[in-house]
């Protein structure tokens, strides 16, 4: 457990959020009025990945309509996706409708207040269930939606994305040392509205903060740097050598094919990594001596990131002579002649090698 959240310090937050709480709060939205498990249950999931505002409505329609489980258990699923139509991702819609016929035949209709039996419903996972036991039942249990996530990273300074397993933990601990015994409901109904009203993603206003005193975050200046964002996805990586066929004042350049990366420009011969560079300069007609490797470069591209090793070879025969001329291959002297069209990842290539290309 966080050395920060010491018995101490929880004790006094839980007082300090839950007078806030009853004074700057939430108090009367519609699903507060009353709060009983069911409604809270509706709201919380109508509430994931949408706005508060978006969701009164729909909540307001849909207790008309399904005042209780017996009600919603009972109805046709169509009718239920249709009375969801616009607030989206419909599979919210259909783990209500089927947990409902649960709660109906398995508990009579009343959910259950233990977070396990709650957990085996379909489209309920721990979050939602500590809110159905607290904000419903007024039971204490832990909560942790994207909100809570934000307020506890930024309050004990916990690093990392959420989303990954370790971080996760780490918050789970943090919400379940700081839930009371008492007036859970309010508490958890506070850290909520926290996270909406004053500790905001961008932008949380600390001077508002019941919480300011004990905040890592704020102390170290840095409230927007938490929680960390999801990494960028991993790009496969593709290496590949790029052979700088050098002779006299003049470097070997070939067109690459039209499609693909760089596709139609003009660039410097590649080399899988598996082959040798002198072997490969060989087969396009250039008896070479190798002369050493640059830095390696890399370059992110949409679908991977290229690595690029540049290798130097000497072609010392007297007049180059690539073959039959070909329309894919010229000698380019840097300075002298006209820049072709190079791509940008091999104009810093020539730079790094210390020919004189803009
Ligand atoms: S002090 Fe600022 S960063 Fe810390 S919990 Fe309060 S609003 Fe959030």
């Amino acid at each position: 457990m966080s050395r920060w959240a010491t018995p101490e310090r929880c004790q006094a937050l839980q007082e300090q959020l839950i007078a806030w709480q009853r004074q700057h709060g939430r108090n009367d939205l519609p699903w507060q009025q009353p709060a009983t498990p069911y409604r809270v249950w509706i709201s919380e999931i109508m509430l994931q990945q949408t706005r508060v505002e978006t969701v009164v409505p729909y909540f307001e329609r849909f207790m008309e309509r399904y005042p209780d489980v017996a009600a919603l258990a009972a109805a046709e699923l169509d009718d239920v996706l249709a009375l969801w139509a616009g607030l989206g991702y419909y599979a919210r819609a259909r783990n209500l409708h089927a947990a409902a016929q649960r709660i109906q035949t398995d508990w009579g209709g009343q959910l259950p207040a233990e977070l396990s039996a709650l957990q085996t419903l379909p489209g309920i996972g721990p979050s939602t269930a500590g809110a159905i036991r607290s904000l419903g039942h007024g039971q204490p249990a832990p909560i942790l939606d994207g909100n809570v996530k934000r307020v506890l990273a930024r309050l004990a300074g916990v690093e990392g994305w959420p989303g990954r397993s370790p971080v996760a933990k780490q918050l789970w601990a943090l919400s379940a040392a700081l839930t009371p015994e008492a007036e859970c409901r309010r508490f958890n109904q506070g850290l909520m509205d926290l996270g909406a009203l004053v500790c905001t993603p961008r932008d949380p206003a600390c001077n508002a903060c019941p919480l300011a005193a004990s905040c890592t975050a704020r102390a170290a200046g840095n409230p927007e740097t938490y929680p960390a964002p999801r990494p960028a996805r991993q790009r496969p990586r593709r290496e590949v050598r790029l052979l700088l066929i050098e002779h006299a004042d003049a470097l070997l350049l070939e067109r690459r094919p039209a499609t693909g990366i760089w596709g139609g420009l003009w660039s410097l011969p590649e080399c899988p990594p598996s082959e040798d560079p002198v072997t490969r300069a060989l087969r396009l007609g250039a008896r070479c001596e190798p002369a050493g490797d640059l830095p390696a470069r890399h370059h992110a591209l949409t679908h991977f990131e290229l690595i690029m090793q540049p290798t130097r070879l000497r072609w010392n025969a007297a007049t180059p002579d690539i073959g039959e001329p070909d329309p894919q291959r010229i000698w380019f002297r840097p300075g002298q002649d006209t820049l072709p069209g190079l791509p940008a990842p091999i104009l810093r290539i020539l730079r790094d090698a210390g020919y004189p290309v803009a």
